[in-house]
């Protein structure tokens, strides 16, 4: 039988017991004949307690160290999976992500990897043991310095190492029962999806939804590896991230639903560039003035210019970490632009309707704009893709506006299916 790949998060390792369960688990799939390659994040809360720790010792920690540092965290998780795997008469090997051949790119804190060597992992599996490796780290190709992924990582360690090893399947093991038609914290009555296709789980995945990296889905995608994610907490059939259309699913793989699910995201901030002079190049020169400060933009909306003045003006959207020196990017610029001013608001939130099935169905738009009406919510900004709408609010509707949305598109589900069991939502 093939190799199974797993992820167990933090929450999933969150004490001594959470391991032990853990190995049985894994000990589980080893004695039903199939190889384990299990990718492990750092417990429970580790990585904020540890960046916790950092920002006490020194306000902007070196990038190098705070990426030694935050690597411990996998490493704990590692050895400690594998003493209990080799309690229950297994053995196992760990790896850090630099042994297990995970090369990456030399930028600190959020390398991206550029490939995989696993002769390691393959060895130490032709020699029957169980194999698990840090989440969440590789080492630079270039540097040869130990890199990470940036937080989340370890989804993408393990969908890698899957495509690595050519493995059947990568499950990933969380706190709830896989991926859910919006946030259970904010509707209850959210429902869990049985397939969602890499499209539609990249769009969740980059709207807010925090149950997978965005980039453990892309490389899921690229190399056709797929993604089953459910809990560690149940023996649930999760959800399967695939476009295999004989992916197991309960029911209607005839018709695909309209909609996935209503993502929401409170991380981004919302900059206004008032008054600039409507010519050739202004935008361009703003925008290349972002991009050299390696700021990530989001939403970008132009106004058309006020015919007595003309002037307009630029809004978009970022995330609220890159706000300061986006801010500090702008001003630079302000002489040689000629805008007027500039305005920063944080306090929006993003909401997303997404669907593959939206593609070809009319008058979703209408009924996202009206069920945000029938709440009373005020619409900033808009942009869509082909299989989603998103709005940015005002932040103190953003629970509102993922309610209304859920309902009016008969998402709710009957009875409240969706358990959280674990994790502190930090
Ligand atoms: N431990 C890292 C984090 O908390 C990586 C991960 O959990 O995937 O972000
Ligand atoms: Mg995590």
């Amino acid at each position: 039988m093939g190799i199974v790949v797993q992820k167990y998060g933090g929450s999933s390792l969150a004490d001594a017991d959470a391991i032990k369960r853990v190995a049985r688990r894994i000990v589980e799939v080893k004695k039903a004949g199939h190889d384990v390659v299990v990718a492990v994040s750092a417990m429970g809360d580790t990585t904020d307690d540890l960046e916790d720790l950092a920002r006490g010792v020194s306000p902007l920690p070196p990038a190098r160290e705070m990426d030694m540092l935050l690597t411990a965290g996998e490493r704990i998780s590692m050895a400690l999976v594998a003493m209990a795997i080799s309690d229950l008469g297994f053995t196992a090997r760990s790896f850090t992500g630099s042994q297990a051949g995970v090369i990456t790119d030399s930028v600190h804190g959020k390398a991206k990897i550029i490939d995989v060597t696993p002769g390691r992992i393959t060895q130490a599996i032709g020699d029957g043991h169980i194999v698990i490796v840090a989440g969440f780290q590789g080492v630079s190709a270039d540097t040869k310095e130990i890199t990470t992924l940036g937080r989340g990582g370890s989804d993408t360690t393990a969908v890698a190492l899957a495509a690595a090893l050519g493995a059947d399947v990568c499950e990933i093991y969380t706190d709830v029962d896989g991926v859910f038609t919006a946030d259970p914290r904010v509707v209850p009555h959210a429902r869990k999806l049985d397939r969602v296709s890499y499209e539609e789980m990249l769009e969740l995945a980059a709207c807010g939804s925090k149950i997978l990296h965005l980039r453990c889905v892309e490389y899921g995608r690229r190399y056709g590896v797929p993604i089953h994610v459910r809990s560690s907490f149940s023996q649930l059939e999760g959800t399967w991230v695939t476009n295999d259309p004989q992916a197991p699913s309960q029911g209607d793989t005839m018709e695909q639903p309209i909609i996935a699910g209503v993502a929401h995201d409170r991380s981004e901030a919302k900059i206004t560039v008032v008054g600039v002079p409507d010519k050739v190049g202004e935008a361009a020169r703003i925008f290349e003035a972002l991009a050299e400060a390696q700021v990530n933009l989001d939403m970008i909306v132009q106004n058309i210019s006020a015919a007595a003045t003309s002037l307009t003006d630029i809004s978009f959207t970022l995330p609220r970490t890159d706000g300061q020196t986006a801010m500090t990017a702008l001003a630079r610029i302000q002489a040689e632009v000629g805008y007027d001013k500039l305005l920063y608001d944080d306090k929006i939130g993003k909401v997303s309707l997404i669907g593959a099935g939206m593609r070809s169905h009319p008058g979703i738009t209408s009924k996202f704009f009206g069920a945000l009406a029938s709440a009373g919510v005020n619409i900033g900004m808009i942009s869509t893709s082909e299989i989603r709408i998103s709005v940015i609010v005002d932040e103190s509707v953003v629970d509102d506006a993922v309610r209304a949305t859920h309902t009016a598109f008969d998402l709710d589900a009957d009875e409240v299916e969706a358990v959280v069991y674990g994790g502190t939502g930090r």
